[in-house]
């Protein structure tokens, strides 16, 4: 039994390995020499990973590693606690951004696994260094609710959320998705959909959500294939920009004393003005300092 938090150095390695999100030449050196090296691979698809493998020449046997199956972890935590290196890949992109190997991640750290990320791919980040969208501070929202009345409800909690929203979404579903972010977001606000990201049909449409609809709806070719859907933040609408002289002066106060986020969450309760209203003025007077 391996005390908490600290490492079983008999034990191998967990790599944790990403792979390319369409164009193969984004693998990286280090990745390769790693899938080379480990005794094992523990794959989302063995079928779809083999493609891969026989592509770079990749000997190494693979294992199906199903999210849904928590104990499956077990077997390569044994083939770990036993010496050997295994390494994590997921269809593509980045292992357990919206792809399985979080409760084997979990299990080997919990078991004084040393776990290893070899970074690479992973479409939210390409999606959003090219986007041209606040990119200091996002959300990644993952995929959205597949029914219309859950996505609805998901996207009216982030509604009024300050950083650059960021989600997956099939393609089926993009046209739908792109309809009701319109009607909660609202027509004006800016957005981007980057589809097929490094492959041959890529695509990075940057509209306000009611245009970039528009186009979507007029093109089926936009329809196709793996997408990422960016939309700005909120921003304080004109006529709620003048916040009372009362409230800045309770919200001054206690910046002085706390955190940014706090202090407006308790000027909001004081004073009964917005707390998203209230943030965004104090991130805006911070960065005028
Ligand atoms: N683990 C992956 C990553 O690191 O990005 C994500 C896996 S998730 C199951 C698949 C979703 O990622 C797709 O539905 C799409 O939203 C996005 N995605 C993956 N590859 C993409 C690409 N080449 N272009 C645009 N979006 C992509």
């Amino acid at each position: 039994m391996t005390a908490p938090g600290a490492l079983n150095s008999a034990a191998g390695s967990l790599y944790v390995v990403a792979t390319p999100i369409g164009n193969l030449d984004d693998i990286s050196a280090r990745a390769l020499k790693i899938l080379r090296d480990v005794a094992l691979i523990a794959a989302e698809d063995t079928r779809h990973s083999q493609r891969l493998m026989q592509h770079f020449g990749i000997p190494t046997p693979l294992a199906a590693c199903h999210e849904h199956e928590r104990d499956e972890g077990s077997r390569f935590i044994t083939r770990l606690l036993a010496g050997d290196d295994v390494a994590l890949i997921s269809d593509a992109g980045t292992p357990l951004i919206s792809d399985p190997g979080y409760h084997l991640v979990r299990q080997a750290r919990a078991a004084g696994i040393n776990v290893v990320p070899v970074p690479g791919a992973c479409a939210l980040v390409a999606a959003l260094s090219a986007a041209g969208l606040p990119s200091d501070r996002f959300i990644f929202e993952g995929f959205l609710p597949a029914k219309a009345v859950g996505r609805r409800a998901r996207l009216e909690l982030v509604k009024e959320e300050p950083r650059t929203l960021i989600f997956y979404e099939a393609p089926h579903r993009i046209l739908e998705c792109l309809q009701d972010m319109e009607l909660v977001f609202g027509p004006e606000r800016p957005a981007l959909l980057a589809r097929e990201l490094t492959k041959t049909f890529e695509t990075l449409k940057g509209l306000p959500l009611g245009e970039l609809r528009q186009f979507v709806e007029s093109d089926s070719n936009q329809q196709r294939g793996e997408c990422v859907v960016l939309v700005a933040g909120w921003t304080v609408p004109e006529s709620e920009d003048a916040v009372s002289s009362e409230a800045m002066r309770v919200l001054n106060l206690l910046l002085e004393e706390m955190p940014l986020k706090r202090a407006a969450a308790l000027a909001a309760q004081i004073t009964g003005e917005r707390k998203n209203v209230l943030y965004q003025v104090a991130l805006d007077k911070q960065k005028g300092e």
